[in-house]
């Protein structure tokens, strides 16, 4: 990567002063790493400068692309953060700091498959980034990719274990903040290291069916277009082809067998807005057979990671399957950049908040992880242990949504119970439960979530939380609230058992109404 490329990248953007900080940074950074090679053999700099290419285009704030530039030099050269605080200001040192932590946290990490006890601390430090700043993890990523895309020249060894620790961390981070489009790559550079083989013959094998069904698959897509036409639609269509790992991964789910898979090439449709969606959505199964559990409102339901779109797998009168993918402009930059979408410059020009502990004010709700996985970090500042399971629970688990009866969607890790969502909703909610609904049924409390679950906690002013309940939550912040009252409260052992015979008694007696 040169200087001028990213220069000329920066112009269709940033404003005259940010440019010039800009070429200032570069300037330093230069300077600093002057003498210094990549493995490639290409100037250092040349790294620091691809990274911030890659901010740029993701459409990340300016304060992120100085750090981009910046974001070796304190741990590579002779440069301190003092320094760069006096000549870039404080917001972007404190991006570079929480940069290099997570690196260091990432050198400290020998062992990547087996994650546990020693290596807690790393993992906290990498929280702890995170929790600052999550810009921190776009750059760090940013940086993982430029690395993997010239992996080629370390050794073997090193591939491998470079290539691992991206899959595993990596890509689940990049989907965690929805980054579709980076998690892509990262996985698909990494498997290619990790298993050459298998990704060539995958590879192979994709493209023969590619080419049997690409044709047939032409034919669809001038039908589909033509009906949109007449239907007054305004859209765009693409294709989009499944990448070789999550292509792998499928082929695991079905004993191997490519004719099994439905999406290896989907047709997106992109349209204005939700409505045109659904009309779209009408529009295909009136003109072919969807598959009755292949439909899919990731509109109405997002994925955990706040994924939106509409799937559908329909039949053609010829017998072709073909998956569509309906979704708005939005959904679709969503669906591809994830969380940098929110920090597109223009969004951000001349208003700061969204640094530092208010970086997820403004965070949709699928993304409420984030404001967890702070609170996680805190604790772990505090000094207060923490076990992996509560760490994998809290952050690297599946999540579920469920809803307030009032149609508010909360999310929770898979397996939450209901006095995970009391707290969740409001400690009060928690601290005066007394009996939970869900889907109108009565549940018990030690009896899991599920996903579109629809849950009610009844409370009643006397009611007050037990030790006992210690049992029956399940994620760091629940966990943290209910002590924080248990304390406060006094409590002790018997006479919570007493408070829960009182409740028992109470669920015992709504049921048999
Ligand atoms: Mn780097």
């Amino acid at each position: 990567m040169k200087r001028r490329e990213v220069i000329e990248l920066a112009r269709q953007i940033y404003d005259e002063d940010q440019l010039a900080e800009l070429e200032h940074a570069i300037d330093y950074a230069t300077d600093k790493h002057a003498g210094q090679k990549r493995k490639s053999g290409e100037p250092y700099i040349s790294h620091p400068l691809a990274v911030a290419h890659t901010l740029i285009e993701w459409g990340m704030d300016i304060d992120s692309v100085l750090a981009g530039i910046l974001h070796d030099s304190v741990e590579d050269t002779d440069a301190t953060l003092e320094e760069i605080e006096s000549l870039f200001g404080h917001d972007v040192s404190f991006l570079v700091d929480g940069v290099t932590k997570v690196s260091q946290a990432r050198a400290g990490m020998r062992d990547l498959g087996s994650y546990l006890p020693q290596t807690k601390d790393n993992l906290s430090k990498l929280l702890i980034a995170v929790s600052q700043d999550v810009r921190v993890i776009i750059i760090k990523l940013a940086d993982r990719l430029h690395n993997l895309q010239t992996l080629q020249f370390l050794p073997p060894s090193k591939q491998t274990k470079v290539a691992r620790e991206s899959l595993e961390v990596f890509a689940p981070m990049a989907d965690r903040l929805g980054m579709g489009r980076v998690r892509m790559q990262i996985e698909e550079i990494s498997f290619s290291y990790l298993n050459p083989k298998e990704f060539q013959r995958l590879k192979t094998l994709m493209n023969k069916r590619l080419g049997k069904s690409t044709r047939k698959l032409g034919a669809v897509r001038v039908e589909v277009e033509r009906e949109l036409k007449k239907q007054g639609v305004s859209f765009e269509v693409s294709g989009r082809v499944k990448n070789i790992y999550s292509l792998h991964r499928k082929l695991k789910k079905v004993d191997g067998n490519i004719e099994h898979i439905y999406d290896l090439m989907a047709l997106r449709v992109i349209v204005a807005d939700k409505e045109t969606c659904y009309r779209v959505l009408g529009i295909l199964h009136a003109m072919y057979q969807p598959m009755l559990n292949r439909i899919k409102d990731y509109i109405a339901v997002p994925k955990p990671n706040g994924y939106q779109s509409l799937h559908t797998t329909v039949i053609t009168p010829n017998k072709q399957i073909v998956e569509f993918q309906i979704r708005t402009h939005g959904m679709h930059e969503y669906a591809e950049r994830g969380l940098a979408a929110s920090f597109h410059y223009h969004e951000e020009k001349g208003k700061k908040g969204y640094t530092r502990n208010k970086s997820t004010a403004h965070l949709p709700a699928e993304l409420q992880w984030i404001t967890q996985m702070q609170e996680v970090a805190a604790r772990l500042r505090d000094g207060e242990e923490i076990s992996q399971k509560q760490l994998d629970i809290d952050l690297f688990g599946d999540r579920i949504f469920v809803y307030s009866p009032n149609g508010d969607i909360y999310n929770l890790p898979e397996g939450a119970l209901p006095l995970d969502f009391a707290y969740l909703v409001h400690s009060d909610i928690g601290k005066h439960a007394y009996s939970c609904q869900v889907n109108g049924k009565i549940h018990a409390f030690d009896k899991p979530l599920h996903n579109g679950d629809v849950v009610e906690i009844m409370t009643r002013k006397l009611s007050q939380p037990k030790q006992s309940w210690q049992e029956l939550v399940t994620t760091t912040h629940a966990r943290t609230k209910l002590r924080m009252q248990l304390r406060k409260l006094g409590i002790i052992e018997t006479v919570s058992n007493a408070a829960a015979i009182i409740r028992d008694k109470a669920i015992r007696k709504k049921t048999k109404h």
